[in-house]
């Protein structure tokens, strides 16, 4: 038996990670933490019988201790309680699924204690890549993407040691506005950013996918992940989705993952790295594709993209401001409390204030989540 722990069971990946775990009948899984939706937990608990169950609030933590008092699980809180799980010795995987940078703390207690990381929380290593990436070659644990274009090009570096990647192609689907100019995204409201055209996601990852922010945090994520410099990441517009994501070597030769849009591939690739399993559902056919279409991201519409490459050639605590200004603004835009448009542009004013680290430490950058928080109060 696989024995794995989930932080953010009840979400969009969180749930498809349970989807695989109720396929494979081999994985066990062990402990599962969430938000806030009890309700949701609790069926879960009382399908797979976790050792110990984390929720963030402490009122929903005792709710569910009393809602599942006829059952042998431990229910814990807060971030003691995701620090709990993330190092608990009876879990061999632990998988990220949690939204934003709250995964940080759990991810490094993880990797102290020797669990490998099913990865999908990039806000994580877009912060913290510095510190996760070493934290884990010391400690031997591997660090296996879940997103699909990491997975897509880890990969595509399988059976490739020692030979010279020239070039990573990570692929976009471009979002729901891909082809519109800024004028034309001034209006735009919730509901059209929440309408991706080929992934179900969560609501957060669909807004950066619509800002293509998403992607601004995957190239960040890929040159911790692949050791790559910025400038041998290369980001193509490609609106069909079948490519995740390619790899060019020095001879020319371009690998690629192909697939139909489906997160469960991915996540159950970091489970049981380096080996596949079957998968139910569709297939490639590539009779039916009637084109596969690429272009180059327009980052004059699709700021928020640029200003990533940005923060990432400067590096130090400046991705960490785009990260924090970027999750603060969003929450703002799902309240409807500020236009599309003022996404990227609280993202630059956080990232133009922001005092400059080059070396943060986890309370730095936390500090500097606070204080990107705190402008953004003062000013929005
Ligand atoms: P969702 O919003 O669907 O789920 C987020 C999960 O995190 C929920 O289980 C939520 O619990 C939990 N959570 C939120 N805050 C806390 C907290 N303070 N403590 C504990 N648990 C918490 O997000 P997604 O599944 O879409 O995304 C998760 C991560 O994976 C993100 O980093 C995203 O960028 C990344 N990702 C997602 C993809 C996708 O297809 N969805 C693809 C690639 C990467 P509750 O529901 O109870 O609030």
């Amino acid at each position: 038996m696989k024995k794995i722990a989930i932080l953010g069971s009840t979400g969009s990946i969180g749930t498809q990670a349970l989807e695989i775990a109720r396929e494979q009948k081999d994985i066990e899984v062990v402990a599962l933490a969430a938000g806030r939706n009890v309700g949701l937990l609790e069926s879960q608990i009382r399908e797979f019988r976790p050792q110990i169950a984390g929720l963030w609030g402490e009122e929903e933590a005792a709710d569910l201790r009393e809602r599942v008092k006829d059952i042998p699980v431990r229910v814990v809180a807060g971030m003691e309680g995701l620090l709990e799980i993330a190092a608990m010795p009876q879990a061999e995987i632990l998988v990220t699924a949690v939204v934003g940078m709250i995964g940080i703390r759990p991810t490094i207690a993880a990797i102290e204690a020797g669990k490998d990381i099913a990865l999908a929380n990039k806000e994580t290593l877009v912060t913290a890549g510095h510190i996760i990436m070493p934290l884990a070659e010391e400690k031997g644990v591997h660090i296996l993407p879940v997103d699909s274009e990491h997975s897509a090009v880890f990969q595509s570096l399988n059976g490739e040691r020692g030979n010279t990647v020239h070039k990573i192609l990570l692929t976009a689907s471009g979002g729901p506005f891909r082809g519109k100019k800024r004028e034309e995204l001034a209006g735009i409201q919730v509901e059209d950013a929440l309408k991706h055209p080929n992934w179900a996601m969560g609501r957060k990852i669909t807004i950066d996918s619509a800002t293509m922010v998403n992607k601004g945090l995957e190239v960040m994520e890929a040159k911790w992940l692949f050791g790559v410099g910025l400038d041998q990441i290369q980001v193509v517009v490609h609106p069909q989705s079948v490519i995740h994501s390619m790899v060019e070597y020095e001879d020319g030769a371009v690998i690629a993952q192909l697939g139909l849009p489906d997160m469960r591939l991915p996540i159950q690739y970091a489970l049981y790295y380096p080996h596949r399993r079957s998968l139910p559902g569709e297939r490639l056919d590539f009779y039916k594709l009637s084109s596969l279409t690429f272009e180059k991201p327009d980052l004059e519409t699709f700021s928020g993209l640029r200003l990533a490459f940005s923060a990432m050639e400067r590096g130090g605590n400046l991705p960490t401001a785009y990260n924090a200004a970027n999750e603060k603004a969003v929450a703002l835009f799902l309240e409807r409390k500020i236009r599309f448009l003022e996404i990227p542009e609280i993202i630059e004013a956080c990232m133009g204030q922001c005092r400059y680290l080059e070396h943060p430490g986890v309370d730095e950058i936390l500090e500097t989540e606070a204080g990107v928080y705190a402008y953004i109060e003062s000013r929005w």
